[in-house]
C-alpha cells in the first residue's frame, strides 16, 4: 500500500505510578484506511487515544514526545485544538449528554468536540457558518445515521447501539479527517452491528481515515485494512488485517483471551 501517514507518533511514554501504560516508539496511521489498533486489557490503547487527542499528557520521561498530524505537531496542544486540526474520538464509555436532546448533542459537535470544554467551546466556536447551515447539517447526518426521528428526544433515551451512532455522527460534525473510535461495537445490540460497520465502511470509502480500538476480533478482520497490535504498552506487531490475525505468534501472546 502507498505509505501517506496522516499521523505520525514518535517516542510517547505515559505512566500512572509504576506502570508504563504506553511506551511507543513509532507509530503512523495512513490517510484513508481502516487502521485496528487492539491488544489485551490494559495493552494501553485507549491511554493511547487519550494521549493523541489531548486529553492527557505524556509522562516527563518521554518529554521527547512529538506527533504530527496532517502535517501538523500537535504534541503541545489542548483537546479542542486537535479537534479543530481535523482529528476527533468517540469514547468507550459514550459521553452523550443524556439530558439533552439529539439534536443539541449535534450542535455541540459543531463547536467542540472535548466534551470536557463544553463551556469553552460555547465561546470559541469551531464553525463559524450561519447556525442554519449547521443545523441542516445535523439534520443531513442524523438522516444517515437513522436518527433524524429522534431529534428531539433526550439522548438518554436512546438505545446503547443509537448512542454509538450519535456519538460518530457528532463527531462528523466538525468535519475531520480523521476519526478515532474506542470500541465502537461494544455494548451494541446485534441488530444494529452490521449497519454500525456499514457506516464505518462508508466512512472510509467517502476518504475519511478511521482509527479504532475494538476487542471483538470478528470485526476487527472484517473491516481493517491494517492492524496494530499492542501489548504493554508498546506496538508489537502491525501488518494487513488478515496477515497479522491469522500469525500464531500474535493469536497465542496477545489475543488468545478473545
Ligand atoms: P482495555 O482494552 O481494557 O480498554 P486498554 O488497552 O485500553 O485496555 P488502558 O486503559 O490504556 O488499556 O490501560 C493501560 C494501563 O494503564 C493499565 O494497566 C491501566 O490499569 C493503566 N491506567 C490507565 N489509566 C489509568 C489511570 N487514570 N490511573 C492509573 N492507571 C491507569
Amino acid at each position: 500500500a502507498k505509505q501517506d501517514p496522516i499521523l505520525k507518533v514518535d517516542k510517547i511514554e505515559r505512566r500512572f505510578g509504576g506502570i508504563t501504560a504506553v511506551d511507543v516508539e513509532h507509530l503512523e496511521v495512513q490517510r484513508g484506511i481502516i487502521t485496528a489498533l487492539i491488544g489485551p486489557n490494559g495493552a494501553g490503547k485507549t491511554t493511547f487515544f487519550n494521549l493523541i487527542t489531548g486529553f492527557d499528557k505524556p509522562s516527563s520521561a518521554g518529554s521527547g514526545a512529538a506527533w504530527e498530524f496532517d502535517g501538523r505537531s500537535l504534541s503541545k496542544t489542548s483537546a479542542s485544538s486537535v479537534a479543530k486540526a481535523g482529528m476527533v474520538r468517540t469514547f468507550q464509555l459514550t459521553k452523550s449528554l443524556n439530558r439533552m436532546t439529539v439534536m443539541d448533542n449535534m450542535m455541540l459537535g459543531a463547536q467542540d468536540q472535548s466534551g470536557e470544554n463544553l463551556l469553552k467551546s460555547v465561546f470559541k466556536p469551531l464553525w463559524r457558518g450561519q447556525e442554519k447551515d449547521v443545523e441542516e447539517k445535523a439534520k443531513e447526518l442524523l438522516a444517515r445515521f437513522k436518527l433524524l426521528e429522534k431529534k428531539d428526544d433526550y439522548a438518554g433515551s436512546l438505545s446503547g447501539g443509537q448512542r454509538k451512532l450519535l456519538e460518530m455522527a457528532r463527531a462528523l460534525m466538525s468535519d475531520p479527517k480523521m476519526i478515532m473510535l474506542d470500541e465502537p461495537m461494544a455494548g451494541v445490540n446485534p441488530a444494529l452491528t452490521q449497519s454500525l460497520l456499514g457506516h464505518i465502511q462508508a466512512l472510509r470509502d467517502e476518504g475519511m481515515t478511521v482509527l479504532f480500538v475494538e476487542h471483538d476480533m470478528h470485526v476487527v478482520r472484517h473491516i481493517s485494512d491494517w492492524v496494530v497490535v499492542m501489548a504493554e504498552g508498546r506496538v508489537v506487531a502491525e501488518g494487513p488485517a488478515d496477515t497479522v490475525m491469522s500469525n500464531q505468534a500474535v493469536i497465542d501472546a496477545y489475543l488468545g483471551a478473545h
